[in-house]
C-alpha cells in the first residue's frame, strides 16, 4: 500500500507492469537481416564451440528448441536450425533504447535483465482517471512495436511477483509459432485465485530441489501451498517458509528498485566466532555506520534508506531496511536507524555470523551555490545492464524445463475452464482477447 503525498485519497493497491521482450536477441537479428523472419534460427555460439542457445526464434521453438539448451541438442531437434552469432554490444544498445522508452512512461522502473523490466505505474493510474494498468500496458506494447520494431509481452498485477508470473502465463498460452505479444492482467484481489492452479515451480525461489521437497509433502500446486499452515512451512524451511506462504497467497510487498536506489554503500563484518552479545554486535554496528557515513561524505552523497543485514549461524540471511525522513550522510543518524533495525531483527537468542550496515537511495549533496545551475541533478551511472545468465543445461534439465512449460500451459487451460473470463485476461497487440 502506498499513499499519495498531498492527495487526499489513499491508493489501496499498487499497479505493477512487467515487460518482457519476445525472443529479444532474435528480434534484433531479424531487424538486421529481414530474411531471417519466419525461419528457425538460434542466436549463440556454434555447437563445435560448445555453444548454448542464448535466444531462439519462435519457429525454432516449435521444434522444441529452448533458450539455454546446448546448441548440439538444438541442432539435433531442429536439423535446419540456422545459428547466428551473438552481438552483445548491439543488444545492449537496443536494450538501452527500450529502457529509455519505458522510462518515458514512469521513472519508477526496475530493470531485471537485458530484456525485462518492472514499472510501478501506481501514481500514474491514480492521477489519471482515464488510465488503467491494462490501457498503459497496451500503450507500452504499441509504442515498443511502432517506435522500435520489437514485440513484447506484459503482465499487469498488484505486485512484482504476480505481474511476472502473469507475463509467463500469457506467453505460455500463445503457441502460434509467432511472437506471443501477450498481455495478461490479474485484477487486484484475485491474485491467489490466479496462482492457485499453477505449479509451485512458477513461484520465485522455488527451484527443482524445493519443488521436490514440497512434492514429498503432497504439495504440487500454489493453491495447495497456500493452504498449508505457515508455521509448519517456517519450521521446515526456516525464514524462507514465511515468504513461501505469503507468495503462495499472492502477497509480495517488494518495491520497485530503480537504478539509483540500487546503488548502495555498505560495510560488513564477519565475526571470527558467532556473536551472541548485544554489546559486541552494537559495537560492530557503530563502526560500520561510521565507515558508511565517511564514504558518503567522501563521495559527496546522501542516503535515504538504511539497511542492516544479518547472517545467522546456519548461513541464512535476514535483512531489514528503513526509509529516513530526509537524506543524510551523518554517522549518528545512520547508527540510530541501524540500531532500531537491529533491535527488531535480533531478539537476543540467535548467534550471528555476520553483521552489515548499508545505505541506498543515494543522491548528490545539494550545492546551493550561485553558479550551480542544476542543484537537483542525480548521480549518473554508467553501469552496463546485467547480461542474462546462460547456463549449459543437461538434456534431463531441458526435459524438466519443457515439463514445467507444459504444466504452465495446462494450468492456463485449467484457469480458462474454471474461471472463465474475468480472472485472467490474455491479449495480443492486434487481436486482444479475453480468456
Ligand atoms: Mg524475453
Amino acid at each position: 500500500m502506498a499513499s499519495l503525498s498531498g492527495a487526499a485519497r489513499t491508493i489501496i493497491h499498487r499497479t505493477i507492469i512487467h515487460v518482457d521482450l519476445d525472443a529479444f536477441y532474435c528480434a534484433v537479428e531479424e531487424q538486421r537481416d529481414p530474411s531471417l523472419r519466419g525461419r528457425a534460427f538460434a542466436v549463440g555460439a556454434r555447437a563445435q564451440d560448445r555453444g548454448v542457445v542464448a535466444s531462439c526464434s519462435y519457429p525454432a521453438r516449435r521444434c522444441g528448441v529452448r533458450s539455454a539448451m546446448a546448441m548440439g541438442l538444438a541442432q539435433r531437434l531442429c536439423p535446419h536450425l540456422l545459428v547466428v552469432p551473438t552481438r552483445h554490444a548491439t543488444y545492449r544498445a537496443v536494450s538501452a533504447q527500450v529502457m529509455d522508452l519505458l522510462r518515458s512512461f514512469t521513472p519508477q522502473l526496475e530493470q531485471l535483465s537485458i530484456d525485462e523490466a518492472f514499472l510501478d505505474v501506481t501514481e500514474l493510474v491514480a492521477n489519471n482517471p482515464a488510465l488503467t494498468g491494462r490501457s498503459l500496458a497496451l500503450e507500452i506494447q504499441r509504442r515498443v512495436f511502432e517506435e522500435l520494431g520489437l514485440s513484447c509481452s506484459l503482465g499487469v498485477a498488484s505486485n512484482k511477483m504476480v505481474a511476472k508470473i502473469a507475463t509467463d502465463c500469457g506467453k505460455a498460452s500463445v503457441a502460434t509459432g509467432h511472437s506471443p505479444q501477450a498481455l495478461c492482467v490479474v485484477e487486484p484481489g484475485r491474485e491467489a485465485e490466479f496462482l492457485a492452479p499453477l505449479p509451485v515451480s512458477a513461484l520465485w525461489g522455488v527451484g527443482p530441489k524445493l519443488e521436490s521437497r514440497l512434492k514429498d509433502l503432497g504439495i504440487e500446486t500454489i493453491g495447495a501451498l497456500s493452504k498449508w499452515p505457515e508455521r509448519d512451512l517456517m519450521r521446515r524451511f526456516g525464514r524462507h517458509g514465511a515468504d513461501l506462504s505469503q507468495h503462495a497467497r499472492g502477497i509480495d510487498k517488494r518495491e520497485i528498485v530503480t537504478e539509483r536506489e540500487s546503488k548502495s554503500i555498505s560495510s560488513e563484518t564477519t565475526f571470527v566466532q558467532d556473536v551472541q552479545e548485544w554489546e559486541h554486535l552494537h559495537e560492530a554496528l557503530q563502526e560500520q555506520a561510521q565507515s558508511v557515513a565517511k564514504e558518503l561524505q567522501e563521495q559527496k552523497l546522501q542516503a535515504t534508506t538504511v539497511k542492516i543485514k544479518l547472517r545467522w549461524s546456519d548461513f541464512s540471511f535476514s535483512t531489514r531496511q528503513t526509509t529516513l525522513l530526509s537524506s543524510t550522510d551523518a554517522a549518528p543518524v545512520i547508527e540510530e536507524a541501524a540500531t532500531a533495525l537491529l533491535t527488531r531483527l535480533w531478539v537476543g537468542a540467535e548467534p550471528v555470523r555476520l553483521l552489515g550496515v548499508g545505505v541506498s537511495g543515494l543522491s548528490t549533496v545539494r550545492q546551493l551555490g550561485l553558479f550551480d545551475d542544476n542543484p537537483d541533478r542525480d548521480i549518473t551511472t554508467h553501469e552496463e545492464p546485467p547480461t542474462p545468465k546462460v547456463i549449459a543445461h543437461t538434456e534431463a534439465e531441458i526435459g524438466a524445463h519443457e515439463r514445467r512449460h507444459q504444466r504452465l500451459r495446462e494450468a492456463v487451460a485449467l484457469l480458462e475452464a474454471r474461471f472463465g473470463s474475468d480472472v485472467v485476461h490474455l491479449g495480443a497487440r492486434k487481436n486482444e482477447r479475453s480468456l
